[in-house]
């Protein structure tokens, strides 16, 4: 499979400055996908199909990603998917981007998911300025697959801070825990963010273990095999050199608020999947109006639009195992796989607005709350 080329600035560039999630202005005028992002999406969507998904059972429950299923996507140029050209990436915006997650989300979703968080180390490498460490260290190796990063950044949206960066001589030192970091044992570099009074220090360091940095793997009804771990700092050390930005943090809210949409093309690639395997139904159509929905969606119609996205996953897994019956819960079968990992996807990558829509949906509050 090609390594998608040509570089491209027709669009706004999604990995701008402060882009930690693959933030992109979305409503910019979009003249479709070009050529080289639909030959990666034909791609993506064959690999998944011809190969992911026949060992998603097997990825399931084995612990961990095989290496080769990383490899894979490394020689896809897959791994490029969130950076320029001009390192070696594919040079996408978002709305090409989605397409190629929700295939493979559809193919593995174990794999898909370890592989995304390559997402936020990759893009903001690649925007460190030319010649400096940072760059100079990571936005290639990353850009094409030689190296693969992690992100550390969701509890910075938690109302207590758990993560505070202290400044220290020439540099910073890091205390206190991020709770979920994935493909850990699997990744290079992490990207980390901690609180500093009303500022968040975006750090890319080595996802080495040290005596001030350890884990402590998380055990997972889902997703299990992305071996996701509890990271605790104790006093790490950490150079300027290795920082990415300080921010304000109300700036930097506002910049994640513009890249919601992004963690719905997992849930639509699990719910396809489930669809397929159940057949036509009036479901269909509805995941391709959420689908549509989501894409067209302005920043402030993001929550709405996921939790729809979510509230049509947890329904399509959940028909399938229906449909299929006992032998669904067996492990053997993907339906009882899909719908936990639908579950999963209620919590990740969420804020408390997207988990209001879902609660609404599902009865759980008033409609009108
Ligand atoms: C398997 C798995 C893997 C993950 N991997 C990663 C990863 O690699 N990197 C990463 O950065 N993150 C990762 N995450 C985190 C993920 O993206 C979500 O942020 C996370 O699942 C939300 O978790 P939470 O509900 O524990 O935390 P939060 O949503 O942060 O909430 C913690 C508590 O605070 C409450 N709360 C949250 N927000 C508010 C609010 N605004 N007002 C009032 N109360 C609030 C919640 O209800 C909850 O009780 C992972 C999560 C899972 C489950």
């Amino acid at each position: 499979m090609a390594h998608a080329g040509g570089a491209r600035h027709r669009r706004l560039n999604a990995l701008g400055r402060g882009d930690i999630t693959a933030r992109a202005s979305l409503t910019a005028v979009s003249p479709g996908p070009a050529p080289d992002a639909i030959a990666l999406q034909r791609d993506a969507q064959q690999l998944a199909d011809g190969v992911l998904f026949e060992r998603a059972l097997d990825v399931d429950t084995a612990g961990e990603v095989p290496e080769r299923n990383l490899d894979l996507f490394r020689d896809a140029g897959l791994y490029g998917l969130w950076t320029p050209t001009e390192v070696g990436g594919c040079g996408f915006d978002e709305l090409e981007r989605l397409p190629i997650l929700e295939a493979l989300a559809g193919g593995c979703l174990t794999t898909a998911f370890v592989w995304a968080q390559h997402g936020g180390g990759s893009a903001n490498a690649a925007r460190m300025p030319a010649g400096s460490p940072l760059h100079e260290r990571w936005a290639q190796a990353l850009a094409t697959g030689a190296q693969r990063s992690g992100v550390a950044f969701a509890h910075v949206l938690r109302p207590e801070p758990c993560l505070f960066a202290e400044r220290s001589g020439g540099g910073w030192n890091l205390r206190g825990v991020a709770p979920f970091v994935t493909g850990w044992g699997h990744i290079d570099a992490v990207l980390v963010a901690a609180h500093e009074a009303d500022r968040l220090v975006w750090m890319l360091i080595p996802a080495t273990e040290a005596p001030t940095l350890t884990s402590r793997r998380l055990r997972l009804a889902a997703v299990d095999s992305s071996v996701t771990a509890e990271l605790h700092f104790d006093g790490h050390v950490v150079g300027d050199d290795e920082v990415v930005e300080i921010i304000d943090y109300s700036d930097w809210l506002s910049f994640y608020r513009q890249g919601l949409r992004t963690n719905g093309a997992l849930m639509l690639g699990v719910a396809s999947r489930a669809l397929k395997l159940f057949g036509p139904s009036p479901l269909d159509a509805e995941l391709d109006a959420a689908r549509s929905a989501l894409y067209a969606a302005e920043v402030d119609e993001m929550p709405e639009r996921r939790a729809q996205v979510g509230y049509v996953g947890i329904r399509a897994t959940s028909a399938l195992v229906s449909s299929v019956g006992g032998r669904a819960i067996t492990l053997a079968h993907h339906a009882q796989r899909l719908a936990r990992e639908a579950l999963f996807l209620l919590v990740q990558g969420q804020t408390a607005d997207i988990r209001a829509g879902h609660l609404r949906r599902l009865g759980a509050t008033d409609p009108d709350g």
